[in-house]
């Protein structure tokens, strides 16, 4: 007789749950593992459709937990066939003695937190009410079929069929009229063999989809050779890799090469068969629609090139959606399928489904019959399975409730309000994003290991805190926001089922990133989670990710590197190093036109660089700095930043090499930017500018020249500005500042390169000098309206923001952002970071309005 009170309960025995299990024997907790199948295997024992196929190669997708496994195990084929993977979960189960441990045919109806007993209530099928300390959703991300919402499905009296609950004992088409409604990868994989045995096929799409041969064959020789030769650090490689599967990530820009060299590159990965290797051809296929647009057409050019009717080939050309925005399919001669006889695609966005009658569909103006009707119309993916096994938490609250606008968890393992509650690959988790089984395997030790140290260390319940729970939405949401994923009508984004909030489901931050992520907050002492016991609590709360995920990646490269820090060279060696590093940017966006000029002074000829907008003229002008912590840069060092700016505000932008330090230290640079700002006004006509629509603007000591420039302007008589854009800007010598300590290290601009500057630019007493520390100015008053951008990671953003609430107390118009996430650098990484764009957008539209009367 099975125990009614245990430590564990888990839902499902896919691989989750199989492998949670054995792990919760190993570690002595007592259990009970509940599936409502009559047989191991999860999405496998369900999805049987014909040709159901693991779209990841064997070599990745396996169990890594036990060794004996990879000699007692042979894969036959590069892509398992559905009855394969199956045989393989239950050789493992046998093997385990796993079939022991789990209840089959037993469903959960509901479970209830209770909050006195601190254990969780769970209802299943058989009547019977379970009570355990911790709950387990090892239900899958793609186990619950969508509702139908097709217009009369009940009515047909002929056969019908759901992909994902495929009759055991197979099914037989032959002779058959037989129309398949959807083509995701479970129509793509089983159309061609309905095909095969139908007397007529009708296939009725929404929309197309991405697909490539699988060329299945033996398993990828290259990676059975690294497996062989060290399995132990494939596998390490495959658990921080971006996918789950340890491949080299790209770094070519498609935009980068031809679109004959694109292609040919395309081919080489297109003939592996590897779902992941088209995808990782290009760096940027995923977070920028133009390098995107590269692969989707290489992709329509073979889907041309196997089907012999242009028109039904360009019904089954993507173009709505980019490459892998929507997850790819493998198929077997799926295209191939469409140039037999028999076989008809039906285009739903001409002739949609009217209805489903009692003896077949009623679409466009036809009206066809058909002996069986297979839906592949796809699952209620990620949250579905939970969110149907009736959870209520503390205080009443439902998961579903909670989640009534999209999943919030904290690392896609737990829930607020939730304790105890654990969900294997949940939304929130690179889950679906990944290979499963890497993913899989991670958050059952992650499990583990946190009942394991609960329990030894007298801790009864473990609750993520709200703050963690928010950083971590807002980190998937930042995560998203860099791609271009969001733009598909995807079951990634919850679109596919009507009614479902539209988010991304998915960490799409990646499975090493992620794990990272995890590993971290339990080194910190669980951080964002609360753990409580008997006679003690615990909580460290924080947020494990605040950087934005491009700049921290960026970040994580540049470590790699092993550069010296700048302030332990010379003055000459440092601009060597930043001219050098700067030659490496992407240029930036075109404008109008661009020239090269000299300017005057404080003291002799200055070079500037113009960069016009392609619009008529005459412009509004900024009169720009450079940054370079007044020792290294020049008029052309901010290119990018400058293009960017010009095209995006339609303003003339004048960037001027102002003297530098040591060899021209304080007070040069200020005296030339206001003698640069004079000169400008002086001859705004012959630039091509509006000589009373002058603004100035600048980035770090150049923001610092800028909001000085801005000041001896109103001091000594120079010309009136419309506004100042500052962004980061030096604004105090002190660096008394709390965000000097806070983000002294690893963020670019270090603390200690910030001393070297100020050293070389100016004495501690003439920091003391508002024209080297604006900030100290005796009064801010009468200051042209201001745009001050700060990042949250940079050591100078203190004295930036203590800037712009000078100026907003003085009484002057600020537009003060605080850019979250970013560094020092990062704005300025012109179409390198995408996170930083919309705080461009923010600063050209901000400029531009300073000359809107
Ligand atoms: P899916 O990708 O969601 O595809 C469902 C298809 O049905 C889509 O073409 C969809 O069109 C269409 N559809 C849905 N509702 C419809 C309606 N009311 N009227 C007309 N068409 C409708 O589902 P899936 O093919 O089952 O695949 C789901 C996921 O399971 C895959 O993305 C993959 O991750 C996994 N899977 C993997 C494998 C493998 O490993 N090889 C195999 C099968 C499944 P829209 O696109 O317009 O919504």
């Amino acid at each position: 007789m099975a125990q009614s009170d245990v430590d564990v309960v888990v839902v499902g025995a896919g691989f989750a749950g199989m492998y949670l299990l054995h792990e919760l024997r190993k570690t002595g907790f007592s259990y009970r593992v509940l599936e409502a199948g009559d047989d191991v295997g999860g999405t496998w024992y369900w999805n049987r459709y014909p040709g159901a196929r693991c779209d990841i190669a064997t070599t990745d997708y396996k169990y890594t937990w036990d060794p004996e496994l990879h000699e007692q195990w042979q894969w036959s084929e590069k892509h398992a066939a559905q009855p394969e993977i199956l045989r393989y979960a239950q050789f493992v189960a046998k093997k385990h003695d796993l079939y022991s441990g789990i209840e089959f045919k037993t469903r959960v109806d509901g479970a209830q937190w209770n909050e006195a007993t601190k254990r969780w209530n769970i209802h299943t099928s058989t009547g019977e009410t379970i009570t355990c300390q911790h709950y387990v959703m090892a239900t899958g991300c793609l186990s619950v079929p969508k509702e139908p919402d097709i217009n009369g499905t009940e009515k047909f009296t002929g056969n019908v069929y759901v992909t994902g609950r495929w009759p055991h004992e197979g099914v037989d088409f032959t002779g058959k009229r037989v129309a398949v409604i959807g083509t995701g990868s479970s129509g793509i994989q089983s159309i061609p063999h309905i095909a095969e045995q139908a007397k007529e096929l009708v296939v009725f799409q929404r929309t197309p989809n991405f697909s490539m041969p699988a060329f299945n064959g033996p398993p990828p020789q290259d990676r059975v050779e690294r497996l062989k030769a060290d399995r132990a650090t494939y596998e390490h490689e495959a658990r921080y890799s971006g996918t789950g599967v340890p491949l080299e990530d790209s770094t070519v820009s498609a935009l980068s090469v031809t679109q004959e060299e694109a292609f040919a590159m395309l081919e080489k990965a297109w003939q592996k068969g590897e779902l992941l290797s088209l995808g990782n051809t290009f760096m940027d296929s995923a977070i920028n629609r133009k390098a995107n647009d590269v692969v989707a057409e290489f992709m329509r050019m073979k889907v041309r090139s196997v089907v012999k009717d242009p028109e039904v080939a360009e019904l089954l050309s993507p173009y709505k959606h980019g490459y892998g925005t929507k997850r790819p399919c493998m198929d077997t001669g799926y295209f191939e399928t469409f140039n037999k006889p028999h076989v008809r695609l039906v285009d739903l966005n001409t002739s949609p489904i009217r209805s489903i009658t009692e003896t077949g569909i009623d679409f466009g103006k036809e009206s066809m019959e058909f002996d069986a009707i297979v839906y592949a119309t796809g699952f209620d993916a990620m949250t579905g399975a939970i969110v149907s096994a009736n959870i209520t938490g503390k205080n009443g609250v439902t998961l579903k409730s909670k989640w009534e606008h999209g999943p919030l968890t904290y690392l896609g393992l737990t829930s607020v309000g939730f304790p105890n509650l654990y969900m294997i690959t949940g939304p929130g988790s690179p889950s679906v994003l990944s290979n499963m089984m890497v993913s899989i395997e991670q958050h059952v030790d992650w499990i583990r290991d946190t009942l394991v140290h609960m329990r030894e260390n007298g801790f009864d319940t473990i609750e993520p805190t709200p703050l963690a729970e928010e950083g971590w939405r807002v980190h998937c949401t930042d995560c998203a926001d860099i791609t271009i994923f969001q733009e598909a009508n995807s079951w990634y984004m919850g679109a596919n089922v009507p009614g479902k909030p539209r988010v991304m489901f998915p960490y799409i931050g990646g499975v090493g990133r992620y794990r990272m992520a995890c590993e971290e907050v339990v080194n910190k002492g669980f951080l964002g989670f609360e753990l409580a016991g008997s006679t003690k609590k615990q909580c460290n709360d924080g947020l494990v990710r605040q950087v934005q995920p491009d700049v921290d990646m960026v970040l994580d490269f540049i470590s790699t590197l092993n550069l010296p820090a700048m302030e332990t060279m010379s003055p000459t060696e440092a601009r060597a190093f930043s001219e050098a590093s700067s030659a490496m940017r992407p240029s930036g966006p075109e404008v109008g036109e661009i020239t090269d000029g000299v300017l005057q002074g404080a003291d002799g000829e200055l070079q500037y660089r113009l960069y016009r907008p392609a619009t008529p003229g005459p412009h509004p002008i900024a009169v720009y700095f450079h940054g370079g912590g007044w020792v290294f840069g020049s008029h052309t060092s901010d290119d990018p930043l400058c293009r960017d700016l010009c095209a995006q505000s339609n303003t003339l932008i004048i960037s001027v090499n102002y003297r530098h330090a040591p060899e021209a230290p304080f007070p040069a640079a200020a005296e030339d930017g206001f003698a640069a700002l004079k000169w400008v006004h002086a001859n705004a006509a012959e630039l091509g500018g509006i000589a009373d629509q002058i603004a100035v603007a600048g980035w770090s000591a150049g923001g610092n020249v800028a909001a000085v420039t801005a000041q001896m302007s109103r001091d000594i008589g120079g010309p009136h500005l419309s506004g100042q854009l500052l962004l980061c800007p030096v604004t105090d010598g002190s660096q008394q500042h709390a965000s000097h300590k806070e983000n002294g290290e690893r963020f670019i601009l270090t603390k200690s390169l910030m001393e070297w500057f100020w050293n070389h630019y100016a004495t501690p007493e003439q920091r003391k000098n508002p024209q080297a520390s604006p900030l100290l100015a005796a009064s801010l008053a009468g200051l042209p309206p201001t745009m001050l951008v700060t990042c949250q990671f940079d050591p100078l953003r203190d004295e930036g923001n203590a800037y712009a609430r000078a100026l907003m107390q003085a009484g002057v118009k600020v537009e003060h952002v605080e850019a979250r996430g970013h560094i020092h650098t990062s704005i300025t990484m012109v179409d390198m970071l995408p996170s930083g764009a919309p705080h461009r957008r923010e600063m050209a539209r901000a400029l531009r309005g300073f000359f809107l009367k």
